[in-house]
């Protein structure tokens, strides 16, 4: 009997611990988002969204991508499908760029206005993900910082952040980023990350 209950308990908490994750990858189509070269962040974001996805997955998550494909897609379509699939959580998937080339790193943002509590789970939900990337590709972080970008700020039934995977501006950075093992490592951590946060929040309630 006591197994048994064990048993109910470990499929409850599982049940528990699978959400549905909102993957954004950053621009699309016309929308190209940074360029250099034959680097593309539309199609990076894309490729690491499917990463991401496929990890996700693997842990148990349910996941909706905003767009599957090299298509643009407004912000507001974006924050749509996030309410309308009811999304548990909102990850956008970007890539930075600056005019320095020597600029490099991860950073991540929430939107720090509205509700209390939503604000809280944004930053906790950053600043896990800050950890499980930098501790894995041992990556340079900027810091997790308050940002207004739509995507973060109108999905307001959720927590949201937005990544900014690194520069492709930055040498460095691009060859990393381009490299797919480098890149299937940053997934998993996001992936980590987001079950992570998933644990703490929705099954063991901790602040
Ligand atoms: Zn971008």
């Amino acid at each position: 009997m006591k197994k048994l209950l064990f048993l109910f308990f470990c499929l409850f908490s599982l049940s528990l611990q699978a959400a549905r994750i909102i993957l954004d990858p950053g621009h699309g189509g016309k929308d190209e988002g940074a360029r250099i070269g034959n680097v593309f962040e539309k199609k990076l974001t894309l490729r690491t969204a499917y990463l991401v996805k496929k990890e996700l997955e693997a842990l148990g998550h349910t996941v909706v991508l905003t767009r599957a494909r090299d298509l643009y897609i407004s912000l507001a379509s974006r924050t749509e499908v996030a309410s309308r699939r009811s999304g548990d959580l909102f990850v956008s998937l970007h890539y930075n760029s600056s005019k320095s080339g020597d600029a490099h790193g991860l950073e991540i943002y929430y939107y720090g206005k509205g509700d209390a509590a939503r604000i809280e789970l944004s930053r906790c939900l950053a600043t896990t993900l800050i950890r499980t990337i930098t501790g894995t590709t041992f990556c340079h972080s900027r810091g997790v910082k308050r940002g207004n970008f739509h995507v973060i700020r109108e999905t307001t039934k959720m927590p949201a952040v937005l990544i900014e995977g690194g520069f492709l501006t930055n040498s460095k950075e691009r060859t990393l980023l381009t490299t797919p093992a480098y890149l299937e490592k940053f997934a998993r951590a996001v992936a980590e990350g987001v079950d992570e946060f998933v644990l703490k929040k929705f099954v063991l309630g901790a602040s």
